[in-house]
This record gives C-alpha cells, structure tokens and sequence, in this order.
C-alpha cells in the first residue's frame, strides 16, 4: 500500500513523474482560489515533520524498484511540500541511492526566502514556483496567504533562490484569474517582477480543472495569448492549460 508516492502520471510539462506528497491535507501558507486540494484548513509557515520522513524514503526505494525510471519525481500534493522539515534529507537520499532520477519541486515559493531551506533545495533539478499576483491587492484576492505576508517578500524569495541557485532550472508558474489579474495594467506589472525573478522559463495557466471558488472562469484564449506575447519577449512561454 501506498501513502506517500503516487502515480508516475503522465505530465504535460514534466513527462513521466512520480509524485511524492511530504504533508497532510491541507497544510498550506496559502488558500488559492483556485486550489484543487480544497480549501487550506491549516494556514501556516510553520516547518515540521508533517509526515514521517524514513516512511517516504522506504516507500520511494520500494516504488522505484517496481516500476520503470519515471523523468522526473516530483514534490507535490495536497499542501506546501517546503513546509515539511524533512525535504532536504529527501532529496539528499535521492541523489544518493537515485541518482539517474531527476527531482523537480511544485512550490508556492513562500518559504524560499528561508536560508536553510534553499541550502536543503540545492540538489533540485528543477523548481516551479508559483507567481499569480502582480500587486498586494491580487495576492490577495487570488493567493489570500498568511497575515503579514506581502507580494514582495514572495518575490524577493524566488528571486534570490534563482541567484543563488542559478544551476536548478526554475520555470516559474502563472495562474491567470479573469477580472484579477488580466488587465493591461497586471501585465506591465508582471513583465517588472519577471524581469527582476529571471526565471530559465514561464508556464503560463488557468483554470483547467474546477478550483475552491465555484464561479471562477478559465482566462480566455485571446488574453493567454497577449500574456504569452508580451512574457515571452522576456523568457521563453509555454502554455500547461488548454489554449488552442
Ligand atoms: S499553494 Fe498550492 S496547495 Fe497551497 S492553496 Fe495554493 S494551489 Fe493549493
């Protein structure tokens, strides 16, 4: 039986990627409308062994040996993976006894501004962080954090993770919210914090699947596509929603 790793499914931007999920459900320092986990129950930075660590690492040595290498596994879940203080030995252990396996985290990025935590993060191949607000006011609509937590120090996190850390591929991840974050004005505004990030890529998203919010709408294909041609006179865009 399995508790902690799931699939490999078949990724539209990772391939075949293994999940390994580090927390309970919902543990979060975020509530996004547009979660599929559900509604955040526990919202927290607070970092601990939510899940039991040599557990996740018998259960990935079992999994992997049952099944064909995957591209990637991935950290991701039903809450923020960097919350559990166990990751880093996660990852360690993986560059250790898997090391033809390329490991990729799904974050909020809220955490990455903690120093020992991007030290635990060294060893990613990948990080896809979330940016979805270009002011307090979306980020506030869209990603409602903990109280006293600021567009700013989300992105000053991400930003430095990526300077200090330049050899971990970061696509950052950009979820459109119709009458949010898609007007003109967002999008100047977007084009500054990437330009200040400098992510290797952008992923640009919308609402494929129904989120915690009943009446959120997908972004249109027209306004995918002006965010795509704007962003991608910064760095390279690719769409991981339905966009014909
Ligand atoms: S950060 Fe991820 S897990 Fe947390 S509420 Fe947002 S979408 Fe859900």
């Amino acid at each position: 039986m399995r508790k902690h790793v799931y699939g490999p499914i078949n990724s539209r931007r990772l391939g075949k990627s293994l999940g390994v999920d580090l927390i309970v459900p919902k543990v979060c320092p975020l509530d996004c409308i547009y979660c599929e986990a559900r509604a955040t129950t526990d919202l927290t930075m607070v970092r601990r062994e939510y899940v039991d660590i040599d557990e996740v690492l018998a259960e990935i040595d079992r999994v992997l040996a049952e099944i064909p290498a995957p591209d990637y596994i991935t950290f991701s879940g039903a809450g923020e993976p960097t919350l559990n203080s166990g990751i880093g030995q996660v990852i360690g252990h993986l560059k250790k006894f898997h090391p033809h396996n390329k490991v990729c985290l799904l974050t909020n990025g809220l955490l990455l501004k903690d120093q020992k935590l991007q030290q635990e993060l060294a060893g990613l191949d990948m990080i896809i962080p979330s940016l979805d607000a270009s002011n307090d006011e979306e980020y506030q609509k869209i990603n409602r954090p903990v109280p006293g937590e600021t567009l700013a120090k989300l992105v000053d996190g991400i930003a430095e993770f990526h300077r200090n850390h330049p050899s971990v591929f970061m696509a950052l991840e950009m979820f459109i919210a119709p009458g949010i974050n898609d007007s003109d004005e967002s999008l100047s505004r977007f084009e500054t914090l990437v330009k200040q990030i400098s992510p290797d890529a952008i992923q640009l998203n919308t609402l494929d699947r129904p989120g915690v919010i009943a009446d959120l709408k997908p972004a249109p294909t027209e306004t995918m596509k002006k965010f795509a041609a704007a962003l991608d006179r910064i760095v390279p865009v690719t769409f991981i929603s339905n966009v014909n």
